[in-house]
């Protein structure tokens, strides 16, 4: 005997909980979304090292640096951040680990 088949009952969530769950994850983003648009907006979208300038075509190619190596120190006077773009950005990394290499 098999138990009749019920109407699957399906629970939408009212305005006001997705709303919740929007800015829940919108919570969960903002730190590294944030920080980027901040860095552009202080130091403006231009490669703190080569001087390349951006615009909104090839933005997404300048990066934020953490000066001190700390991703979540984020002064908001931007005072940790460096905009470098993505060349200048691996050349400054890879010129710290030479550096510990060295220092060692
Ligand atoms: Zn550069
Ligand atoms: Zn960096």
């Amino acid at each position: 005997m098999t138990p009749p088949k019920r109407p699957v009952t399906v629970k939408l969530p009212s305005a006001a909980e997705a709303a919740a769950r929007i800015e829940a994850m919108r919570r969960q983003t903002e730190g590294s979304a944030n920080y980027r648009t901040k860095s552009l907006k202080i130091h403006g979208p231009i490669c703190a090292k080569c001087g390349r300038e951006f615009d909104q075509s090839n933005l997404h190619l300048l990066t934020v640096h953490h000066k001190d190596g700390n991703h979540n120190n984020n002064p908001a006077d931007g005072s940790n951040w460096e905009n470098l773009c993505a060349h200048c950005h691996e050349d400054e990394h890879s010129r710290d680990l030479l550096g510990d290499y060295l220092s060692k």
